[in-house]
């Protein structure tokens, strides 16, 4: 799976993204339109957000907010201390506050999903979609004309989701699970029906029905994200993802655990 190498962060007015890691053990998705940069949750320990951050050439005072997706600890780890040590405002819904996960957080912003907001000239929409937590939203992002889609935790493509996620310049999308390691692995029963369900996660082969649907021409960019270390494997995605391609599978691109995913220019 090809990983384009980032050059310099930000560099040019161009609608940018970068991961600082994505998995079941932390996620945080770089956004920058060259002026306005948010971090899309914050799944890892302070420190180790700040050390993530640093590797893609970023300093939190950087940044200008934090938005998140919902309350599970894979997405909000991080997101109270980072917020209160540098002043960060934090966008969420109201249900993902009342969850009463996050713990203090000063500066909070309202999302209301299906609502579209602005960070300076970032724009945001923000997409309600089935997973199981209290008010969980996705968000597409424009600026300059590009449009970028994050897409994890989803429990199974609605059409609302399909509608919402439609025409991207590129798209951070989860890849679960493999549906076969899933139910031979070594998850107990009741975790296997939670993460196979349709609240749960997104398996390889419902990431790639759902791509064609979304809009596969315009996409430069395909970032397989959110992979189980357990119930997945790389190779398992490229093989199921790879034909949809053309045989041009310098679009697709992974989002790692430990190294996440360089800088990337949507052009
Ligand atoms: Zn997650
Ligand atoms: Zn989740």
């Amino acid at each position: 799976m090809g990983e384009l190498e980032a050059k310099v962060p930000d560099a040019g007015r161009r609608l940018s993204f970068a991961s600082l890691g994505s998995g079941s053990k932390g996620n945080a998705t770089l956004v920058s339109d060259g002026e306005t940069r948010v971090l899309v949750d914050c799944g890892f320990p302070m420190r180790d957000a700040e050390r993530r951050l640093n590797r893609l050439g970023l300093h939190p005072r950087q940044l200008d907010a934090i938005l998140v997706t919902h309350e599970h600890g894979d997405h909000i780890r991080g997101v109270g201390a980072l917020a209160r040590r540098y002043r960060l405002p934090v966008y969420l819904t109201a249900g993902c506050w009342l969850s009463r996960r996050l713990g203090d957080v000063p500066d909070r912003r309202w999302i209301l999903p299906q609502t579209r907001f602005a960070i300076r000239g970032l724009e945001i929409d923000p997409i309600t979609v089935p997973h199981d937590a209290r008010e969980p939203v996705q968000f597409r992002f424009r600026a300059h004309g590009r449009h970028l889609g994050v897409l994890t935790d989803l429990g199974h493509p609605t059409q609302h989701v399909v509608d919402a996620f439609r025409g991207c310049n590129a798209l951070v999308l989860e890849c679960n699970h493999d549906r076969q390691m899933l139910a031979d692995g070594p998850y107990p029963f009741r975790l296997k029906r939670r993460v196979g369900g349709d609240w749960g996660h997104l398996a390889n082969s419902q990431a790639a029905a759902l791509l064609p649907q979304l809009g596969l021409d315009r996409l430069e960019r395909i970032v397989c994200s959110h992979l189980s270390e357990q119930n997945n494997h790389p190779e398992r995605v490229r093989e199921i993802l790879a034909p949809l391609l053309d045989g041009d599978e310098t679009r697709l691109m992974l989002a790692a655990q430990d190294k996440g995913l360089s800088w990337q220019s949507i052009a």
